[in-house]
């Protein structure tokens, strides 16, 4: 049986980065068993439900490299869910009801206050026929539950939490449409999860519950259960479920200069105690990855260290892999030169300014001046073509006595206007004689 995983976002708002560890953790765990990933577009909630947002989650996948092999709308399906609801009334499995929000609300605070689990009664349940006919004659319109079995212990051997056990009399049957007739989440993703041969459904443990209730709907629908797996939820480096995590979009890595290999390199990791590696390419990622190295613990998503990640990928990158998001002119040499010095691509074009000026120098003392300015003609006279920096380092060091910080420092800062910066053995070639001879004799 060939795996199918699924990833479901309601387009409501932008993906954040625990959706987006989901939807990569889906599509490693197809791509590793050769299978399938759909993208399941939950967009039931059509008043919420925007087409731009919908058009952000399909770039952001493909931003990661992530290629589903499918999409699907459930805005497009209701008439098999409404199919389904009819096969499932038939079946006596869904009931209405006709409880305010506000009466269900004062009989959850009256449970809570005799210190009982505020489970739903199943008041409506107990109406006669007669009294439901008036309510519907008189053009009240329900809303209706799922009529849970609880004859039956719930039992599922989750991929990451083990073996759970719920029973179903300590849960509320659960809402599944409303009274306008739209559709909560749990039927039809259930329904689409059969449809569409979902074999593995990996999320949020904060779905457990759902899937306690979801298990008796795919039995009541005649099918048996897909796998389940349940991640431990993404926390802050504060180790509190932060608001910031909630509004940390793809845009935000982007606008950050994060790479998406280093994103998805940490977010494959993350809730593991395996290393992140840099080098992994989603291919490597998905072959090695493992639902059973998960912990239960919540798993830490720290910026500091994706920006760690982040520079390590970088520094590996190539120079056709990063072309077109350079200067103009700046070629492979000067990328190879100035790669081992960034955190972001985006800084390569600083180095670029440094290399094609004009540079700002600092003030230099009298004598320093005067070493530079022997330091220009040195550059015009020695070889360029081999090694100009040793050639010029050398010579400098023969004439003057000066070694160490006191010849390089000040040559460093009268080329670049920097302290600190990428090899000059490979900058100043890039520089060139005539840009060096130029700028030094200003500092001299
Ligand atoms: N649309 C649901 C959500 O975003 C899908 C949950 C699921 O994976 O089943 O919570």
């Amino acid at each position: 049986m060939t795996v199918v995983t699924r990833f479901a976002p309601s387009p409501t708002g932008h993906l954040h980065v625990g959706n987006i560890r989901t939807a990569l953790h889906n599509w490693l765990l197809a791509k590793q068993a050769g299978g399938r990933f759909v993208l399941r577009i939950d967009d039931t909630d059509v008043a919420r439900s925007r087409e731009d947002y919908v058009e952000a989650i399909r770039d952001d996948l493909a931003w990661l490299g992530i290629a589903p092999e499918a999409e699907e709308r459930q805005s497009e399906r209701f008439a098999l869910y409404e199919a389904e609801f009819t096969r499932l009334g038939q079946a006596g499995r869904i009931y209405p009801c006709w409880e305010t929000p506000q009466e269900l609300e004062l009989r959850r605070k009256v449970l809570l206050g005799r210190g009982l689990p505020p489970i739903y009664d199943r008041a409506a349940l107990a109406l006669t026929e007669e009294e439901r006919d008036a309510k519907i004659a008189a053009g009240e319109r329900p809303h209706w539950r799922f009529l849970l079995d609880n004859t039956q212990v719930i039992e599922w051997d989750d991929g990451i939490r083990g073996p759970q056990h719920f029973d179903p009399a300590q849960l509320s049957d659960p809402v599944i449409r409303r009274a306008d007739g739209s559709w909560l989440y749990m039927l039809p993703s259930v329904i689409d999860d059969i449809a569409m041969g979902v074999t593995d459904v990996l999320r949020g443990e904060d779905h457990v519950s759902n899937t306690a209730a979801q298990v008796q709907m795919f039995e009541a629908l005649g099918h048996e259960a897909p796998r389940f797996a349940h991640e431990a939820l993404l926390v802050g480096t504060e180790g509190k479920l932060s608001k910031r995590l909630g509004s940390l979009g793809i845009a935000h890595f982007r606008e950050a200069g994060i790479e998406p290999q280093a994103l998805v390199a940490l977010l494959a990791r993350i809730g593991t105690s395996d290393p992140v590696d840099p080098a992994l390419s989603l291919e490597e990622l998905a072959a090695s990855f493992d639902l059973s190295r998960f912990g239960r613990a919540p798993a830490r998503f720290d910026e500091a260290e994706l920006e760690r990640v982040n520079a390590a990928v970088v520094h590996a990158l190539s120079f056709d892999a990063v072309a077109d998001r350079l200067p103009e002119g700046m070629d492979e040499a000067a990328w190879e030169a100035v790669r081992p010095n960034l955190a972001h691509v985006g800084e390569a074009a600083d180095w670029w300014q440094v290399v094609t000026g004009p540079v700002e120098q600092p003030e230099f003392d009298t004598e320093t001046r005067a070493f530079l300015a022997a330091a220009a003609e040195t550059a015009e006279t020695i070889g360029w073509d081999e090694d100009p920096w040793h050639a010029l380092t050398g010579a400098l060091k023969q004439a003057t006595g000066r070694k160490g910080k006191a010849l390089f420092l000040p040559l460093r800062q009268a080329l670049t206007g920097m302290d600190h910066g990428p090899d000059m053995k490979a900058l100043l070639p890039l520089i060139g004689r005539e840009a060096a001879v130029s700028r030094l004799r200003a500092a001299g």
